[in-house]
């Protein structure tokens, strides 16, 4: 187990204010500011695919002690992002509940997502904020089974690939973080971290339009919204309020 990482949480508070995990409180506290991707989803379902691959072949090298035994997904004990949600960060965008093609409706059945969208985008204020770190946070105990680095992360108009974290949790749960910022992953395949461990920053590099962090989790490859609304029944995949 490896400490957090403390330096970026310190520097994050110059220009975020209070940086504490907080609560997504489902649907009391969700505000559309913008949308990042005008068009598509900010992470195309081929590189979704391609990652969950990569992530697989990764998985089936390691020792399983390194992985963990869990076959249902525990509920997410730490938000991704650094900041408060609504002054600090902001979330613009979540998953594509609609499985028609071309249409697509969010967890509380309204239009805040885009076709075949498969996770939560939470934005920060902009690059000056990424320039100083905000920091990116596994929300739940697991095993690295993907970490690249090294992909510009300045990006307004689109892009490809990107620096991206997943985080395996067993019973083929993988939690993903895109299109974080350059030389900021700090976490390597094999790995063991735990809840609120930071593994990266927020930026913009891959198909993206601005910084915000992607965050998404899966089950063999098929997003899951975490979010609980109308449009998304049963209990929320958050244990925090
Ligand atoms: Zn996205």
């Amino acid at each position: 187990m490896r400490p957090l990482t403390l330096r970026t949480v310190v520097i994050g508070l110059a220009s975020c204010g209070t940086i504490v995990a907080q609560s997504p409180n489902d649907a009391d506290r969700i505000r559309l500011r913008r949308h990042l991707s005008p068009s598509h989803a900010c992470v195309p379902v081929s590189l979704r695919h391609l990652v969950q691959t990569v992530a697989d072949q990764n998985r089936q090298s390691l020792r399983p002690d390194m992985l963990s035994s869990a076959g249902e997904l525990q509920p997410l004990t730490f938000y991704p992002i650094g900041g408060l949600l609504d002054a600090d960060v902001f979330n613009g965008g979540f998953v594509d509940l609609n499985p028609a093609p071309g249409k697509w409706f969010d967890f509380q059945c309204g239009p805040n997502t885009r076709d075949t969208h498969g996770g939560t985008d939470t934005e920060i204020r902009g690059f000056d904020e990424q320039a100083i770190g905000v920091p990116v946070f596994a929300v739940s105990d697991g095993t690295i089974v993907f970490a690249q680095d090294g992909f510009p992360d300045m990006n307004v108009n689109g892009g490809v690939d990107g620096n991206i974290v997943g985080i395996d949790h067993g019973g083929g749960w993988v939690s993903w973080y895109f299109h974080l910022k350059n030389g900021s992953v700090a976490a390597s395949v094999g790995e063991q971290v735990i809840a609120g461990q930071q593994i990266g920053q927020v930026g913009s590099s891959g198909n993206s339009f601005g910084p915000h962090l992607h965050f998404e989790v899966t089950q063999d490859g098929v997003p899951y919204e975490p979010f609980a609304g109308p449009c998304r029944e049963g209990d929320s995949g958050w244990a925090i309020d």
